[in-house]
């Protein structure tokens, strides 16, 4: 299948000058991009002008969160998880979980997300959704009752060997001060076994923190390095509340910093310092974290926090930050930029923010929305085009499951 976008601005996130001009797509990939594209394909689509960027990439979610949207509210984050979110998640089954991602991934793509991190509860039931709805997801699988150190390395192993263009696999733990001592050196075991990063919630509270000082003497980052969980590098989920020395650790061992800024002010956790990591060098990646603790799972949010938070920050360097930046932290090197032989994931936005006062960056930071993107396209399909969805599956059917799911859990809770 061939597909030529023609008559687009298109902004490759690559350093260059947006480029006038056309992209013929040939099956999953870029086959070409320059200014004037003739002959035959399957489908020609003529954007009118309006802006093709790669696809934003969620670098930290837990999308099945669907389900616990809204509530608990105005608790901080431990006492958030341990109450309000702990006890119900305790009730899913992994079909829960399949409906809940369903929904979650429909906002992704309506949103212009093409890619997400995900660590969440029976993430085979994650894979599964995503494949079926063509969404590009990868898992972070983690030792539990549920998954030993063999089903993780088989796991990974599996996912990773191409078996499916859309899903990979990668391995961490949901924080320290969850951290169970089982869990803690079967996954460091295979971290190490499988010479691979490591992914985990990091530093996102000031209690976070101190506790670790007085659990084990150290920050949470000098905890994990010291285990060397970062020996092959990785990524930090949050990153608030950093030392100088906790940036040097990151900064020596190549792990990626990856900043919620939509979910760290719902929880009330604490301003992430983005300037500062940016002007130590470091790639920055956005994630919006789970649903239940963000208004929506919605990129153009995020960045729009970052501009306010950080002004000194060139708008094109944050829309980096939520294109290419996001995608190499997941390991996504395939689909960071819009360039031939990449992986056609890519959105097109509204050319109404194009203007005359403003280069283009700082208007879609600044002036975008949900609402102007125009089209999504996943591994070179059509999901989503001017307010449709191109699934084969209804969409209310979709929330009507997960809405089943809430209820269901809710009674079990309230019994
Ligand atoms: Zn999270």
């Amino acid at each position: 299948m061939k597909i030529l976008l023609k008559n687009a601005h298109i902004i490759k996130m690559d350093d260059s000058p947006m480029l006038n001009g056309d992209i013929l797509i040939n099956g999953n990939k870029i086959e070409k991009i320059a200014s004037n594209i003739d002959g035959v394909v399957d489908n020609v689509i003529d954007c009118k002008g309006n802006i093709l960027l790669p696809g934003f990439k969620n670098a930290h979610s837990h999308t099945g969160m669907t389900f616990l949207r809204g509530g608990g509210k105005d608790l901080p984050l431990q006492e958030w998880l341990f109450t309000y979110c702990f006890p119900r998640e305790d009730k899913l089954t992994p079909s829960d979980v399949y409906y809940a991602t369903k929904v979650g991934i429909v906002e992704y793509i309506q949103a212009g997300i093409t890619a997400a991190l995900d660590m969440y509860f029976f993430p085979i039931e994650i894979g599964r959704a995503s494949e079926e709805l063509g969404f590009r997801m990868v898992l972070q699988g983690m030792y539990n009752s549920y998954t030993n150190k063999k089903e993780l390395i088989r796991l990974y192993k599996e996912y990773n060997s191409k078996k499916s263009s859309l899903v990979t696999y990668q391995i961490g733990v949901h924080a320290e001060y969850t951290l169970g001592e089982d869990a803690k050196k079967n996954t460091l075991e295979v971290i190490n076994e499988l010479k691979i990063p490591f992914y985990t919630h990091i530093s996102e509270t000031e209690k976070e923190v101190k506790e670790c000082y007085e659990r084990h003497g150290v920050s949470p980052v000098k905890y994990f390095d010291d285990l060397g969980a970062y020996k092959y590098g990785g990524a930090g989920y949050h990153c608030i509340f950093f030392s100088d020395d906790d940036c040097k650790i990151f900064k020596e061992k190549n792990v990626s910093i990856i900043t919620c800024p939509g979910s760290n002010k719902y929880l009330n956790d604490g301003l992430c310092p983005v300037q500062k990591y940016f002007d130590m060098g470091f790639d920055v990646s956005i994630g919006t974290d789970g649903p239940a603790s963000n208004y929506d799972l919605n990129m153009f949010l995020e960045m729009r926090l970052i501009r306010e938070n950080n002004p000194n920050i060139p708008c094109y360097d944050i829309l980096k930050m939520a294109t290419r930046n996001s995608a190499l932290a997941m390991k996504l090197n395939n689909c960071d930029i819009l360039a031939e032989g990449k992986l056609a994931d890519i959105i097109m936005l509204d050319s109404n923010l194009i203007s005359d006062k403003i280069d283009i960056a700082q208007s879609i930071v600044e002036n975008g929305m949900k609402t102007s993107v125009k089209m999504t396209m996943i591994d070179g399909k059509i999901l989503y085009m001017e307010g449709k969805f191109f699934f084969g599956e209804e969409i209310s059917k979709m929330y009507e499951n997960c809405e089943k799911v809430k209820e269901r859990i809710n009674g079990e809770i309230l019994c």
